[in-house]
């Protein structure tokens, strides 16, 4: 597997260092909606079926 990163505990792989430095690294990874999104926030999915915006953020724990 190419670009893969193991974070801190070695338990998640993740495909960006930054998104495996913070993970079980006093972060966490939580599904925000609509307008909860943040600007500028990468990889906004939207559901085909309800139109509706979401992404997963970190959030300081
Ligand atoms: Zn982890």
């Amino acid at each position: 597997m190419k670009n893969m990163f193991l974070c801190r505990t070695k338990n998640h792989v993740w495909k960006s260092r930054e998104d495996a430095a913070k993970c079980c690294n006093g972060y966490k990874r939580v599904l925000v909606t609509g307008k909860e999104i943040p600007p500028g926030t990468p990889n906004i999915i939207v559901n085909k079926q309800t139109g509706i915006k979401y992404s997963r953020i970190w959030v300081k724990e």
